[in-house]
């Protein structure tokens, strides 16, 4: 192969998310010479779609308490949640808003100019009374104004970008980080990144379902890059659901609009949510609420008795629909050609959000094992890392907030490290093993089309791993992944040239999602209770005595060897829950 490029910097961030912007912006602002590679443009970012907005227990409308934020948190997560990571993100989502609004974010304002909240699910007062003002907003594109606020002060700041570079391999040598490889879009190729640490924050991994809110980059490429590389995965059986992605499409209408005041209804005109929580109702927790909807589908009362309900929220008025609400309601003319002044939207459950991911502590170190041992060098924050603040089931808003908070605490240990640290080594010809596998990738001229496995995986997680699980169904799914994974082996690149090929990287993404789906299966087989997000139909409750704890899932020869470990549990000790 020819030599690749050499780029040295004391910080490599993969990934121009809210995590990896704001983890740059802080090493910048210490002086620290950082690299950001992503695959798309920076505000290409799925951040950047994320709409209804980002909590912090600022007391803006109405009495507020980081404690109680750290309560719903806890419970919203099915007590799966590290507690000393839920204190910190809420205590320091005060200061980390508040840092947004000074750096120029233009969040939505109450009368008196300061920043507005509303509601949204699982948000409450006084450990659980009744639903509170608590999510800061710019309309429903604050994600947008996010990433665009980051990007600016990181472009202001000096970080230096790579733009379209695919991080295709991390080189861990010895136990310790020692940067990455990247492929570069425009010509094929490779670079490496010598660095003293490196931050995965490259996303989730939503395209591993049929129906999915999640960007078609959304592709699990840092966890999956880990895991190869000997990090476990962590708690890879809690995918969640969102009640209301648009039917037949998944595109992601927004808790806001229940935030708002927007209700959910089913094919009898009822207002279901009533049965099955009764204090919080269309507010209750996504997990609670995408599996009344799915039976609510499955015992026949969908719309005209098919696969899908009502979002009404006409009664709220065009003034605040088109205040609050503009770009979702957008949506729902555009895709269903239906007007939301004077009529419902259909809406379905649609894979959203990873729980799991790289396993981290609460400097954004990645841990490797149960006794919570640090990977020298090695970072992860954001939906690819799982520093375990959302446990079983993550609240709305939480995430804004966990890619901030611990993104910023990332850059701040990246900065500390580097300064202590020297350059480590490469190791001896540190591109050619992901050489090889492009090669041999891109070169074979038979073979079935990648993404005819991308389909029938996205088919099967769907049927099989969504909101409703049984032992019967992970174990099908857990034949038809690895068969998968054999035809994998297997498959043809149409494109073989080297510039913007990106069937060959389109063909190398597959690869990620089969890794982020077989842990995820084999998680969740083992699994033999229902908690948060993941329902197991042949095991309904909870169980504490067996199942408190986080699931580790290595790479092991034959399929994902699990291990186990504990819970942080600081202030709330498991309660059954009820809202
Ligand atoms: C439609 C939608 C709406 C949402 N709304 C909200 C909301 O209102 N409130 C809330 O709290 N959460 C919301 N979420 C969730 C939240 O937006 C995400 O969890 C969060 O933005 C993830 O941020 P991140 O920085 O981890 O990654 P992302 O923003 O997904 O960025 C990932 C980055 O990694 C890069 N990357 C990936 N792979 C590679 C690779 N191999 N090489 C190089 N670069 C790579 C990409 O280029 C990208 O820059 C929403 C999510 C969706 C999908």
């Amino acid at each position: 192969m020819e030599a690749p490029v050499i780029h040295e910097f004391d910080a490599v961030i993969v990934g121009a998310g809210g995590a990896g912007l704001y983890a740059a912006l802080e090493l910048a602002r210490q002086g620290v010479p950082t690299a950001v590679l992503s695959k798309l443009y920076p505000t290409r970012s799925h951040t950047g779609a994320a709409q209804g907005g980002i909590c912090a227990a600022l007391g803006n409308q109405e009495e507020d308490h980081w404690e109680w934020h750290m309560f719903d948190t806890v419970k919203g997560g099915d007590y799966l949640v590290d507690q000393d990571a839920a204190e910190i993100l809420t205590r320091e989502a005060i200061e980390t808003v508040i840092e947004l609004e000074h750096l120029g974010l233009p969040f939505n304002r109450t009368d008196d100019g300061r920043i507005d909240q509303r509601r949204f699910g699982g948000h409450t007062r006084n450990f659980g009374e009744a639903p509170v003002k608590r999510a800061c907003y710019a309309a429903d594109r604050t994600g947008h104004m996010i990433l665009q606020t980051l990007y600016q002060q990181c472009i202001k700041h000096g970080v230096r970008f790579f733009d379209e570079y695919h991080v295709v391999d991390l080189l861990i040598e010895d136990g310790v980080s020692r940067g990455v490889v990247g492929y570069r879009l425009a010509d094929g190729a490779l670079h490496v990144f010598r660095s003293k640490s490196v931050l995965l924050a490259t996303g989730g991994f939503g395209r591993m379902f049929r129906i999915t809110s999640n960007a078609h980059t959304l592709t699990g490429d840092g966890a999956a890059l880990a895991y190869r590389r000997g990090v476990p995965l962590e708690d890879m059986e809690f995918y969640q659901f969102h009640p209301t992605g648009l039917a037949g499409l998944g595109v992601l209408l927004s808790e806001a609009a229940r935030g708002e005041g927007g209700i959910l209804l089913n094919g009898k005109g009822e207002r279901f949510m009533e049965r099955y929580a009764p204090t919080l109702m269309d507010l209750a927790p996504r997990d609670i609420v995408s599996r009344a909807m799915t039976r609510e589908i499955r015992e026949g009362r969908g719309i005209d008795g098919k696969d899908y309900l009502f979002l009404d929220v006409h009664h709220l008025g065009r003034a605040v629909i088109d205040e609050k609400l503009p770009d979702i309601t957008d949506f729902a003319r555009v895709y269903q050609g239906v007007e939301p002044y004077t009529q419902p939207v259909g809406v379905q459950p649609t894979a959203h959000y990873a729980m799991g991911g790289v396993p981290t502590d609460v400097a954004a170190r990645v841990v490797v094992d149960e006794q919570n041992t640090a990977l020298p060098g090695l970072y992860a924050a954001g939906e690819c890392a799982c520093v375990s603040v959302h446990g079983a089931n993550r609240l709305g808003t939480n995430s804004l907030l966990d890619i901030l908070v611990f993104g910023r605490r990332a850059g701040r240990d990246m900065a500390r490290f580097s300064k202590e640290s020297g350059m480590p080594d490469l190791p001896a010809d540190p591109a050619e093993p992901v050489h090889a596998e492009l090669q041999a990738l891109g070169a074979r001229r038979e073979g079935e089309p990648p993404a005819r496995i991308r389909r029938e995986l996205a088919d099967v997680m769907m049927d099989d791993v969504g909101v409703f699980r049984t032992d019967g169904t992970l174990r099908h799914a857990q034949g038809v992944v690895r068969d998968l994974r054999d035809r994998y082996q297997g498959v043809r690149v149409q494109d073989s040239g080297a510039r913007f090929n990106q069937d060959l990287l389109e063909a190398r993404e597959v690869g990620y999602l089969l890794d982020c789906a077989e842990t995820t299966v084999a998680a969740a087989l083992a699994r033999q209770e229902s908690r948060g997000a993941h329902y197991r139909e042949d095991f309904p409750e909870r169980d504490d005595p067996n199942w408190l704890k986080h699931s580790l899932a290595y790479r092991a020869d034959g399929g994902p060897a699990l291990r186990y470990k504990p819970v942080t549990i600081t202030r709330f000790t498991p309660k059954p829950r009820v809202y």
